[in-house]
């Protein structure tokens, strides 16, 4: 079974112009969208809970309120607090689990240790704490609201799918009815259709209330962010610090023997022979860490935001055959691998910066061919869309597991560690590929079939030729 690297696949294989077929395989999708259940399970508990937060609240209030100034009466306000504040808990993690909304969180940690007393009044001045009981409040109404539509909208047609099937199994299949029986299931699984696009609808809508009502404020939203992103930050630069002297220390380790064992005494030396090997070596290890250095400095600009491309309009077809040309003959006479390059459509062109696109298919027209046997092929399509145009690398090669394509676009990451650990790249080029071909603006994925190849394509925006 194909396999595909799914966090760029809807963009992988080259698209027809959208027509009728289409729209209604999109219009259908919402019916394998787990997400689709989950909202309308929100949805659908959304009454329940909002009356028993209204009661509790409410009842909880009144009845502090009529003890008021007796010690258990204030005792039942501040147990109606942290009751809303749990409620209020509650609310953000089912919006975030069923939902899918990204809600700040509630409070950001007090970072002085205060007494309860204090505690208190901070979180009675904290404008979070009345607009989380407001939506408390709110979220009965929207309750009854949400609950009955999804009810009138979901429940007939789930009815009109079961029905058959349940008259099917009590009965046994009669020939004759069976037609009938199946007939309702059609305009019931469209109309299941339009009930969960109209209730994703209402979801999205209610999840977007919920996160400004549940989240801290836009100040203090803006603090958590940042403070999100500084620890991103510190954990990726640490990791590539971890990952840069694992990964320098085999080849420095490499010329350090090599050159240590060059420089024994007059006896101890190697023969000319040895010592002609062992100088190749250490030239191949140190061109293989001036590569390492080149592809770091790469991604340390990319990561600054200063990896300068040049976008136009270019024309595809030269910069593929000048590829092509400069590795194909090589790759016949060191590894008997062809490659070819099927005629492209005259006038295709993209957005791009042309050095750059040479670079990133230079770089997967190379991985296809180290990982290709003797004897195979790696071919090179291009195919024009209406706004886009695919470029795509495919070889006859091993081929990627799926556990590992997921992966190979991550710094770092060799999927045959084995094979490749002492004599290949880094790891580093296809992160490098996806973040020059996405500063074009366009996408880099792949899929692989493995024991027979993989096809690496890259997605470009279309331009008129200039
Ligand atoms: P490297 O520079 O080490 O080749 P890349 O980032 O270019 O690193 O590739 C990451 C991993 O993906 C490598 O371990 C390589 O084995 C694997 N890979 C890349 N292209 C192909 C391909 N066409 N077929 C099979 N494996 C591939």
């Amino acid at each position: 079974m194909e396999t595909t690297a799914h966090e760029t696949s809807k963009e992988a294989a080259p698209r027809p112009a959208p027509g009728a077929s289409d729209w209604l395989r999109r219009f259908l999708h919402v019916l394998v969208e787990p997400r689709s259940y989950l909202n309308a399970l929100y949805l659908l508990i959304a009454f329940p809970l909002g009356l028993t937060y209204f009661v509790v609240l409410l009842g909880g209030a009144i009845t502090g309120a009529l003890v008021a100034g007796i010690l258990i009466g204030l005792l039942i306000l501040l147990a109606v607090l942290v009751a809303a504040w749990g409620f209020a808990l509650l609310e953000r993690e089912l919006a975030i689990w069923l939902l899918g909304v990204d809600v700040p969180p509630l409070s950001l940690p007090d970072p002085e240790l205060v007494s309860p007393w204090r505690m208190l009044v901070r979180h009675l001045r904290k404008s979070t704490t009345w607009r989380s009981i407001a939506y408390l409040i709110v979220k009965l109404p929207f309750g009854i609201f949400a609950t009955s539509v999804t009810l009138a909208l979901a429940g007939p047609p789930i009815v009109g799918i079961l029905y058959p099937v349940f008259r099917l199994l009590s009965r046994g299949p009669v020939p004759e009815s069976i037609g009938l029986l199946i007939l309702p299931g059609i305009p019931a699984v469209l109309g299941l259709a339009v009930a969960l696009h109209v209730l994703n609808f209402i979801g999205r809508t209610w999840g977007r209330f919920a996160a400004d009502m549940l989240g801290v404020s836009e100040e203090q939203r803006q603090i958590w962010d940042s403070r999100r992103k500084a620890e991103v930050a510190d954990r990726s630069r640490r990791e590539l610090i971890m990952n840069v002297s694992h990964e320098l220390r085999t080849p420095i380790a490499s010329i350090q023997a090599h050159v240590d064992s060059l420089l024994l005494p007059e006896g101890d030396r190697p023969d000319a022979e040895e010592t002609e090997r062992r100088l190749r070596v250490t030239a191949a290890e140190t061109r293989r860490l001036a590569d390492l250095i080149e592809d770091l400095l790469m991604l340390a600009r990319a990561d600054s935001d200063e990896l300068k491309v040049a976008n136009r309009a270019v024309e595809l077809a030269p910069i593929m055959q000048q590829v092509v040309l400069a590795l194909a003959p090589l790759a016949l006479q060191e590894r008997q691998v062809t490659v070819t390059l099927e005629e492209i459509a005259p006038g295709l062109w993209a957005v791009g910066d042309p050095d750059r696109l040479a670079q990133v298919l230079t770089n997967l027209v190379r991985n296809a061919i180290n990982n290709t046997p003797e004897g195979g092929v790696v071919s090179i399509r291009v195919a024009g869309g209406v706004d886009r145009v695919q470029i795509a690398v495919s070889d006859t090669g091993l081929g990627i597991s799926a556990e590992d394509l997921e992966h190979v676009f991550e710094r770092f990451y060799r999927a045959d560690t084995s094979r490749t650990r002492d004599t290949g790249g880094f790891g580093l080029g296809l992160s490098i590929a996806r973040e020059f071909v996405e500063a074009m603006g366009g996408s880099l994925s792949a899929t692989s079939q493995p024991g027979l190849g993989s096809t690496f394509w890259i997605s470009l925006r279309r331009a008129e030729p200039t």
